[in-house]
């Protein structure tokens, strides 16, 4: 049957069942996307400049010369027709997104979730606080992140890692002058390198300087911006504008966007998170990653489900993504296929549905949640 999202009784009725979300890729200006497309099960899965998908989001990608919506996620209808999930969510906010949610933040998901593949390096980066997105962007959010990662491979020679935080000693004048100057070498060295595995998770504060490094595969929550500062003009073969790399803020602002409190491994103790199991029974086992302390910014949880799921309204709204086994979305239109790369929005009305692997392996899930706290 068609469905008419002008009417005000077909939403409703649309909104209590989750919406599959349609793949989709964003380019990027690192190459990867292997180990995305093999999730997804394609038969030659390969890197490319999209090694990216945009899960749950309503936020379009600021690279630039790409189509204006590029990064904005379409659902699925039960008729097989697309809409835009953000005009979906400004037409009915309270029912997509419920009321306590649209209270602290207007008609805003509030939050963007990936998959991330890289084989390179990103570029080191940072990204500016909600504080300084308000003074400088005219920006509600900021980029606050976090990665939890799911799988890795080597390339390089070199084991999966990340840089994150300042090394010990590292102080501000000393990266300024090593951005100034375009030390790539000195910016990478300036970092903490951390090995990363599979299960992992880490908080990406607004102000921490990061990178990526090759080889790993995650799911990155953040909140719903691409506000990047890049300290490397030339990345990729390409050189970029001061302008280009610095939201057109200028170097003085911009790097005022680094954060140098806290350094050393203490910045990696602090943020390496450490998941907690809140529900393990014989139908599904649930670890917080992403909890209290990140409510501000997102949540997240990793289910495994081993026998039906019997979900009742929870009146907030969630993101699935499959990563992992086989299933079944079940409500009231019927069943659908859930594989890996499969996704889903779950609206605040959402009433009963079900979740149901198929075979004898778990279905697992990582579930991105919009922030809970309000302060
Ligand atoms: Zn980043």
């Amino acid at each position: 049957m068609g469905w008419n999202l002008d009417s005000v009784h077909d939403s409703e009725r649309l909104l209590q069942t989750p919406l599959s979300l349609a793949t989709n890729r964003v380019q990027r200006r690192y190459v990867g996307g292997m180990l995305l497309e093999s999730l997804h099960g394609d038969a030659s899965p390969r890197d490319s400049y999209y090694p990216e998908e945009w899960v749950g989001s309503t936020t379009a990608t600021l690279f630039p010369g790409r189509p204006i919506e590029e990064g904005l996620s379409r659902v699925i209808l039960p008729d097989g027709r697309e809409t835009y999930l953000r005009a979906l969510i400004e037409k009915f906010p309270e029912l997509t997104l419920g009321r306590v949610h649209c209270e602290a933040f207007g008609p805003h998901l509030g939050l963007l979730c990936k998959l991330l593949d890289s084989a390179s390096r990103l570029p080191i980066q940072t990204h500016p606080t909600r504080l300084f997105a308000r003074q400088h962007l005219n920006s509600a959010f900021g980029k606050t992140e976090a990665w939890i990662i799911l799988q890795t491979r080597r390339s390089q020679a070199e084991p999966p890692y990340i840089l994150l935080g300042f090394r010990e000693g590292v102080t501000a004048a000393d990266f300024l002058a090593m951005a100034r100057s375009q030390d790539v070498v000195a910016l990478g060295a300036a970092l903490n390198r951390v090995e990363v595995q599979p299960g992992e998770v880490y908080f990406v504060p607004a102000g921490m300087p990061h990178a990526i490094g090759p080889g790993v595969f995650m799911v990155e929550v953040q909140e719903p911006t691409d506000f990047v500062i890049n300290v490397e003009y030339e990345y990729g073969g390409v050189r970029r504008t001061e302008e280009q790399c610095f939201l057109g803020l200028g170097f003085d602002v911009a790097m005022q966007c680094f954060n140098f409190d806290n350094v050393g491994t203490k910045s990696i103790e602090i943020n390496k998170l450490s998941p907690q199991v809140v529900l393990d029974d014989t139908s599904v086992r649930e670890e917080v990653l992403l909890g209290p302390s990140c409510a501000e910014f997102f949540g997240a949880s990793r289910l495994a489900i081993h026998h039906t799921l019997q979900v009742y309204e929870s009146g907030r709204p969630w993101i699935g993504m499959v990563v992992g086994g086989m299933g079944e979305l079940i409500d009231h239109n019927g069943a659908r296929a859930l594989r890996p790369g499969s996704s889903f929005f779950v609206a605040a009305a959402a009433r009963q549905y079900a979740l149901r692997p198929s075979g004898n392996a778990p279905l697992q899930l990582i579930k991105c949640i919009p922030p809970t706290r309000f302060d």
